[in-house]
């Protein structure tokens, strides 16, 4: 029974080759696929999502360099390093945009505005809207007025 299971699951690898020319021996990862053509016909089929990461079914001609910055590859390292400087500086913009925005989302703001909310809201059911404390004695006099 687990001679049967293991030539099964053997002829179900497949030899792949990253660009970078490492084998890699694993299951095809087929998926279903739809596409409508210009003309509206569909065709559908079966496709190896495997391909899609861009492995080959053949060791690469022209092997391209591993890229460690995009986990893709690069014709030349000349690329690499490139990729490397595009990807720090788009680090460095989302670091200060993150830390713009965590400013603004404090939670220690958060939660004083939410006790604002939360007192403002228990004036208003008690029928009393207040905008600041040091308003009471106008409000007291506008109550007596009404
Ligand atoms: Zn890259």
């Amino acid at each position: 029974m687990s001679e049967i299971k293991e030539q099964w699951s053997t002829a179900q690898m497949q030899h792949y080759w990253t660009p970078d020319g490492r084998e890699i021996v694993t299951m095809p990862s087929w998926r279903e696929y739809q596409k409508r053509d210009a003309k509206g016909n569909q065709h559908g089929g079966i496709r190896d999502a495997n391909l899609d990461k861009g492995w080959l079914l053949a060791p690469p001609q022209k092997p391209m360099v591993g890229c460690p910055h995009c986990d893709k590859w690069h014709e030349t390292k000349k690329e690499v390093v490139e990729c490397g400087v595009a990807k720090a500086k788009l680090t460095r913009k989302w670091d200060k945009w993150a830390k713009r925005n965590n400013k603004q989302t404090d939670t220690g703001d958060l939660e004083a505005q939410i006790r604002e909310l939360q007192a403002l809201v228990g004036r208003l059911v008690n029928g009393h809207v207040l905008q600041h404390k040091t308003d009471d004695t106008e409000t007291d006099t506008r109550d007596k007025e009404t």
